[in-house]
Order: structure tokens, then sequence, then C-alpha cells
């Protein structure tokens, strides 16, 4: 993490599909950068100016993060909700904004930084019985400390919708996107297809607890890494992964390669549109 005061603009322009870690690593730089400061804001598109108007000239008390969704809390109950979706991209740096160019949704800056937001897929303020609700709309986040899993299993274990699809619903577990549900269910051995009222509490268990893993380290590396030493290419002598997403990991993003544990080609289906990944043999189920 870059130490307040010493700002590389856009650190973040790696990640693909923002999943959950990436908002984390945004709540805590944003707080680093802005939190306790008078803020100026405005949006250089237009979008967002009513908005802006009505947070421009106020201090940002905290920033907080729940699964995908950035909240800023600003004195006088105020709070600004950002979802970034497939698109959304902030940049941020020390001193004076430079010119904005293009689409700029929302452009704040204090005396010492400034933080930029282009094509977000929400960028509103909130009233506090709005966050409530969002919050109710969200199933637990393995980031956060108030999570609790069993929520979670409460939905899982009455479904017979596919465990990977149930993962990937916010309303069930918020934060998690394919990688991590991808990677946790090959680390658990769990077919992704497995109705969920088959997962057993012990299963679910350990699932959550292998979730909680990854995706802290993911906050603390900047990026999902999910294979198990014995497994890296330093241990096998394989050869290490090219990615654009960068990290090591089992199945995602990787048909027809041998799985690093049994060397079976690693399948891709689809489920709900999207890409499913698995190893057929460790994952028989
Ligand atoms: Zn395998």
């Amino acid at each position: 993490m870059t130490s307040r005061g010493r700002v590389r603009p856009g650190w973040l322009t790696l990640a693909v599909v923002p999943e959950g870690h990436t908002i984390h690593r945004l709540a805590t730089r944003h707080a680093e950068l802005f939190a306790g400061d008078k803020v100026h804001v405005d949006s250089p598109q237009g979008r967002f100016a009513e908005g802006a108007a009505r947070l421009s000239g106020t201090v940002l008390d905290g920033t907080e993060a729940y699964g995908k969704h950035l909240l800023h809390h600003y004195a006088g109950e105020l709070t600004l909700h950002v979802h970034l979706g497939l698109y959304g991209k902030f940049a941020d740096g020390s001193g004076a904004p430079p010119p904005a160019v293009g689409q700029v949704r929302l452009r704040l800056r204090s005396d010492r930084h400034w933080l930029e937001l282009r094509g977000p897929t929400a960028c509103e303020l909130l009233t506090p019985p709005e966050v409530a609700a969002l919050r109710g709309r969200l199933g637990p986040d393995p980031l956060r400390a108030d999570a609790d899993p069993d929520r979670a299993y409460a939905r899982i274990r009455r479904s017979p919708t596919p465990l990977a699809a149930l993962l990937l619903d916010q309303s069930v577990v918020a934060g998690t996107g394919l990688i991590f549900v991808t990677e946790a269910l090959f680390r658990a051995a769990l077919p992704p297809l497995l109705p969920g009222r088959d997962l057993t509490p012990a299963g679910w268990a350990d699932l959550w607890v292998d979730l909680v893993t990854l995706m802290t380290r993911a906050v603390e590396r900047g990026r999902i890494d999910t294979v198990r030493d014995a497994h890296l290419p330093e241990a096998t002598g394989r050869a290490p992964r090219v990615d654009r997403h960068g990290g090591e990991v089992y199945v995602y993003r990787r048909p027809g390669a041998p799985c690093h544990v049994c060397g079976t080609e690693v399948r891709r289906g689809t489920l709900a549109g999207r890409n499913l990944y698995w190893c057929p043999t460790c994952q028989a189920g």
C-alpha cells in the first residue's frame, strides 16, 4: 500500500472485473487520502452535478466497502455510494487534479490530493435509510468483521440452485466474483453445479473460511492468488501463469490446460451467461 503523500496514480489499472478485494482496497485508499479533510467536489461530465454540489465543502468522515459497493460517509449524514460495474474506474494523485478529459463523473479534491471517477454503474448520494436498505439487500461480505456466514447458509441449504450461482448472487454472499467463486470451489473439491441444498454445514464452514482467507490475501497483495505452495511453479517446475489478471490460480480461465493437481484438462461451461471453470477429476463430488 502506498503511504500517504507518495501517490502512484493509476495503481489499480490491472484489475479486470473488480471483485470485493478491489473495493476494500479503494475504501482504505480513499480514507488515507481524504479522511478528516474538507473536499471540493464537482462533476465535469455533469451527470452527478447536483450531488457534487451537496457534497462540496463537507468533510469525509470515513469510508467503507460492502461487497462490491463503496461508501464514503461525509459529515451531515451524507453518503456517497459508488458501484464500479464493469467499466468504472478511479484515478488519484497528489496536488492539483489534471484537466478533466472525457467523461469524468465525479472529481474530488482536498488541499493535498485529488480523485476522479469515470464510467461507474452507480454514483449517487444515499440517506441513512437508503444505506440501511442497501446493506439489507446484500449477503455477508467475507472481508467484513461483522459478516455472519450463517445468513448465507440459511439461503444455500434450502436451494436447488447450483452452488456457483448462489455464491455469485450478491444477496447470498457479497463481494465474491467469478475468480473467488471458481477457485474456492476447486480448493474445496466441490463441483460448481452441486445444488446448494447438498452442501453440508461442515462443507459451508470450510468454504467460508477459505473465502475469507483468499479474499484477505487479495486485499493485501492487490491480486488474487489461490494456488497452494505445493502447486506453485517454484515447487513443481511448471511455467508461471501469464494472464492480464496476474495471480496464480487453479482453474479460472485455464480451459484445456492441465490441472495443477491431477493433470486432467480443465473444463469450461456456462451458467446463466457466466463462464465456469473446473477440474472434472478433482471436483467430481
Ligand atoms: Zn484436477
